[in-house]
């Protein structure tokens, strides 16, 4: 039976793959629903691309529907990459298989729609001057269904044949005999040119940014890749879920430097070969993250362009050289380099003779006239938020979503935005969307958006919104996730770049299709984090941040999780030592610094204590930093945090000469911390022999070396020597007690756990000992008169606590602190230099303290 009411509980826009699947989880729930389309049938994408040569570029074996598994059975694709033909009829299989259009009205646009905060339901205002109003309103709008106005001079004045890629005429376009313009080199374009071509008399292509292209290679599907699909394809679904952009592959392993020429060439060669559009970025690991890395494939782009192209001056304009490889989206071809090569093909370079205005007649460029019979404007569309923003929609208080949108899209994870109550986006930005593979991607959509909507029912709820709070920290996390990549070095559709006056902001969500649902099912997992639910019974606040971590720090605790490290605290003392030797074998090195010098001092007992000295490149003599090392007085050498050190010297200026300390079990409490102060003396007192300046006098450390530098600046002061100018603490210990909520909330999951920390003072020290100050300095009866500090704390460090205590015990006596409290970063990130960068400005300030405890007399390495 239809659905005629215009009073439903759910208004889906749009019967593209989105609200097709979304009409049938709704209605499987029992919820009446209506569907509105401007289009007169099913298709979205599919029923308005229908320019020569439209077809997917993620293999159709991938891009198809995974919820119904009959129709897994039933369906099978002609080709690697079905064209759109093919892709509209499997819209309508699955249309007339489920009976689905009972519910849409076509040839119905939405024009507006608002919120009305006393009935708590939507009213959506449509073009055919029908309302219909809902308890949920869902835009299951398209990311590429709002084709962008050209910006171009004189676009009206044209005469001739007008054609946009994206609404192409349904009976199709005869280029037979006719002057052809095409104005574009995006997939639409790099996918019809070649057919143009083989039509029309003659063709002009104007192409304001060259694209990478490799070719599709399409056919037969690949029996190997059916095989794994047909053998079980339950799994084979599953692990697209679980896969980084929604398509089954294995992740390289490997960057692209760390390999051969020979190699890194034939590795690219396959990847051209195989003609899979997620391959090209999936070569090496670090290609959308390092510039070297990716000039390399650059590179190889390039070669294979000249190589195709006969002209030389057009294969040079056909190299992109203004982006990285994948920070636009790339294109799948078929012939469409070699298209250049026909004597009736022309490109125009529109970055050295730009279009001065389109005639009457043809195109004016700024050298010279061109006349044509048709135009085809394949310019691409106003992406991700085009046709959101498309429908004028006002939510609580009258603020409209274009409003708060005006500076960009501002979304919790892509599927709501607060102050619009029930109002939900399929792949809407902040989600993976279209850096993935979109059927996985809206299945995803749909099922979270039903679940969320059966859960309120169940629970006797009638809205639901994200809070500002959850919202903002969502954008911060995928922005700081982009930041992390090349991704927004592009001026590309993925940035609101190609269209004028659209705010820059990266719209998808770059984290990855797999992160990106574990963020997903743990928000439900835990009570709809980050949502107010609002219902006769109350309503519920549960408000939070479900991705706090520093988006690299997030992913290093992956990747460890993933590797299965044992703790540290289940293994032999010798056992762990070797790890960590092995560990810090693997790390980035650091910066140069001018000179590397390794010595022995004498410790408290006489024994010899091995030092590393880095000196600043610039010319001494220096100030000194005596650095204690990390390592919970068990692991670590005077080495260990040889890329810190390194990176604190070349900030500051500052010699810093890390020092070794005896370790426990062997030696316990006090030895670390007397070999501390004997050390202290004796950098002081040799000073001028290590090229520093006699009387500036720095310490610091990390962990339980910033606990032995605090210490050492405490025993400094009561035995007179050595003078000390500063302590620099980086996650210092400073007491004894596990009960502070650092200890509690962080217990376990950032590398550094309770379980860890009890390991190591039991080793160190007897549990009568531990509140002496010379293990637990926040215990000191009287810090007043201490060095200035600059004390760094982490939000997700069981230290964190004890650490931020001293920070305030040392100011309330007197000392001046800086104190700088790192959002989210844990005991072990601010110390890998070079590889977690999120954590870079904690060791500029660092240096800076440094600096700022010497003076004039330091200047920066850098
Ligand atoms: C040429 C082309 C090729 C593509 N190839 C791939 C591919 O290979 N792999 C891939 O993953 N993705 C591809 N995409 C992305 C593609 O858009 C998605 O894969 C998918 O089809 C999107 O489905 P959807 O239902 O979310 O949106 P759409 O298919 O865009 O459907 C949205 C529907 O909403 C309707 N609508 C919009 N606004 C309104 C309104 N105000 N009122 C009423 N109706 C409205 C539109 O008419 C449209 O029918 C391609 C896109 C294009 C343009």
């Amino acid at each position: 039976m239809s659905n005629n009411t215009n009073d439903v509980d759910v208004v889906i826009v749009g019967a593209g793959f989105a609200g097709m699947y979304e009409l049938y989880r709704m209605r499987q729930a029992g919820f009446s629903t209506v569907v509105l389309e401007t289009a007169d049938d099913v298709g979205g994408t599919w029923y308005w691309n229908r320019y020569p040569g439209a077809r997917c570029d993620i293999l159709s074996v991938d891009y198809s529907y995974s919820w119904d598994p009959e129709l897994q059975k039933e369906w099978t694709w002609s080709e690697r990459y079905a064209a759109q033909p093919e892709i509209l009829r499997y819209a309508d299989f699955v249309a007339d298989k489920h009976d689905l259009r009972r519910d849409i009205r076509f040839d119905t646009r939405v024009v507006s729609a608002e919120w009305d905060d006393g009935t708590k339901r939507w009213t959506i205002h449509t073009d055919t001057g029908d309302d219909v109003t809902c308890r949920f309103y869902i835009m299951a709008t398209g990311c590429l269904s709002m084709p962008k106005v050209p910006d171009i001079e004189g676009t009206d004045l044209f005469t001739g044949e007008v054609y946009f890629t994206s609404t192409w005429p349904h009976d199709g376009v005869d280029f037979t005999g006719k002057r052809v313009a095409v104005i574009g080199t995006g997939s639409s374009a790099v996918q019809s040119i070649p057919l143009i071509a083989a039509e029309a008399e003659q063709l002009t292509v104007f192409q304001r940014t060259p694209n990478f292209s490799i070719p599709a290679r399409n056919g037969p599907i690949s029996d190997e890749r059916m095989a794994a699909f047909r053998s079980d394809p339950e799994a084979y679904r599953e692990a697209a879920r679980h896969s980084g952009a929604g398509v089954p592959r294995e992740l390289a392993q490997e960057g692209a430097l760390m390999v051969s020429e020979k190699e890194r060439l034939a590795r690219y060669e396959a990847m051209w070969e195989a003609g899979e559009l997620l391959g090209i970025s999936g070569v090496f690991n670090d290609t959308l993250t390092n510039a070297e890395s990716n000039e390399t494939l650059r590179q190889f782009f390039h070669d294979k362009i000249r190589s195709i192209v006969n002209d030389p001056a057009v294969a040079e304009a056909l190299c992109p050289t203004n982006h990285y490889v994948g920070t636009k989206r790339a294109c799948l071809d078929t012939n469409y380099y070699e298209t250049y090569n026909l004597p009736h093909v022309q490109l125009v370079d529109l970055r050295q003779d730009p279009i001065t205005t389109i005639t009457e007649t043809g195109i004016d460029t700024a050298g010279e006239p061109f006349e044509f019979d048709a135009i085809v404007f394949a310019t691409g569309f106003d992406a991700m938020t085009g046709a959101i923003v498309g429908v004028d929609i006002t939510g609580r208080d009258g603020v409209t979503l274009e409003d708060k949108w005006a500076a960009g899209p501002v979304t919790y994870l892509g599927l709501m935005a607060s102050g619009f109550p029930n109002l939900f986006m399929i792949t809407g930005p902040g989600s993976p969307s279209v850096l993935s593979n979109m059927m996985v991607s809206i299945e995803q959509h749909v099922d979270w958006i039903a679940d969320a909507l059966e859960h309120l029912r169940t629970h006797d709820l009638e809205t639901i919104e994200p809070t500002e709070l959850a919202e903002t920290e969502w954008v911060a996390h995928g922005n700081e996730f982009a930041s992390l990549t090349l991704m927004p070095t592009a001026n590309s559709w993925y940035m609101g770049a190609n269209v004028p006056g659209k705010p820059q902001v990266f719209l998808p969500y770059p984290g990855g299709v797999d992160r990106y649902r574990a963020a997903c099912d743990e928000v439900v997992d835990r009570g709809y984090l980050g949502f107010a639910l609002d219902g006769p019974s109350g309503r519920v606040v549960n408000d939070g941040i479900i991705r706090p971590l520093a988006a690299d720090v997030q992913v290093m605790l992956d990747v460890m999780a993933e590797m299965g490290v044992p703790p540290i605290e289940s293994l032999s003392v010798e056992d762990a030592r070797m790890f960590m030797t092995m560990s810090a074998a693997v790390r980035p090195p650091g910066p140069d610094v001018g000179e590397i010098v390794d010595g022995t001092l004498p410790g408290a007992d006489g024994s010899d204590l091995e030092y590393r000295l880095y000196r600043p490149a610039t010319p001494g003599p220096h100030p000194i930093v005596a650095y204690f090392h990390g390592g919970g007085w068990v692991l670590g050498r005077h080495d260990a945090d040889d890329p810190l050190c390194r990176d604190l010297c070349a900030q500051s200026g500052a010699i810093i000469v890390s020092v070794d300390y005896r370790h426990a079990p062997e030696a316990r409490f006090p030895a670390a911390a007397d070999d501390g102060l004997a050390a202290a003396q004796w950098i002081a007192e040799h000073a001028e022999d290590l090229g520093g300046v006699p009387g500036q006098l720095a310490v610091a450390g990390w962990s339980a070396g910033a606990n032995i530098a605090a210490v050492t600046a405490q025993q400094a002061k009561l035995v007179g020597t050595p003078a000390i100018v500063g302590q620099v603490l980086l996650n210092p210990v400073t007491d004894c007690d596990f009960t502070r909520p650092s200890y509690v909330d962080n217990a376990d999951g950032y590398i550094l756990t309770l379980a860890l920390m009890t390991w190591f003072w039991d080793h160190y020290c007897d549990p009568a000992d531990r509140t002496d100050p010379k293990a637990s300095p926040l215990r000191a009866d009287d810090l007043s008169g201490l060095p200035p500090a600059m004390i760094v704390t982490c939000e997700f460090d069981p230290l964190r606590d004890e650490g931020d205590a001293y920070a305030a015990a040392l100011e309330a006596a007197g000392v001046p602190v800086h104190h700088l409290q790192c959002k989210g970063q844990t005991h072990t990130s601010l110390g890998a230099v070079d590889a977690l960068v999120t954590g870079a400005y904690a060791r500029t300030e660092m240096a800076e303290a440094i600096q700022g405890f010497f003076g004039a007399s330091v200047t920066s390495g850098v």
